[in-house]
């Protein structure tokens, strides 16, 4: 089985920005503009319901960064945060990847279409079916809990400084 070829890079640090255990950035071989980020998860997946709810949230508070630092650093006006979710949706590496575009005024990028005119009816069917399957987008898969060590420290839970002055009190009390 030939490796995916964004595991590969990803180890061979390839046009590293920033890694950690979870993701690995790096300059697009293909930019759209100067400063195009890749952002990977390690784990190999292709779709994003691929990942677990906690590991979606963790990734995007980093993407997330990811643009806070494309601003500071590199003085874009905006960025655009594009994540193709399958082939038909122009996904063309079997690898997940965040696209951070830098974007600034006059840079010739366009991603605008042409509005489609839907009927009435499609409307309402298109809105049955979505209200139907988006009923449980509230739950949340939480991250499993790490092992206990045992051998950790525990802080010691102060007193509350009530009891302590009565503890001296009672001390003094007994001072003849
Ligand atoms: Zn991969």
């Amino acid at each position: 089985m030939t490796e995916c070829e964004f595991c590969t890079l990803m180890k061979g640090k390839m046009n590293k920005v920033y890694e950690d255990s979870q993701i690995f950035v790096m300059h697009s071989m293909q930019p759209a503009t100067f400063g195009h980020l890749l952002v990977l998860p390690k784990k190999h997946v292709m779709i994003i319901e691929q990942l677990a709810d906690y590991e979606i949230s963790e990734i995007f508070e980093k993407v997330n960064k990811i643009s806070t630092a494309v601003f500071e650093s590199l003085g874009a006006h905006g960025t655009n945060i594009i994540l193709q979710n399958g082939v038909a949706a122009g996904q063309n590496h079997s690898h997940l990847m965040i696209h951070v575009i830098p974007r600034r005024e006059g840079d010739g990028i366009d991603f605008t279409w042409q509005p489609k005119h839907l009927s009435e009816e499609e409307m309402s069917t298109i809105e049955l079916k979505l209200k139907e399957a988006a009923k449980n987008i509230g739950a949340f898969e939480e991250k499993p809990a790490e092992p206990v060590e045992m051998d950790t420290k525990v802080e010691k839970i102060k007193e509350p400084e009530g009891d302590e002055e009565n503890y001296l009190i009672k001390q003094l009390d007994r001072i003849p």
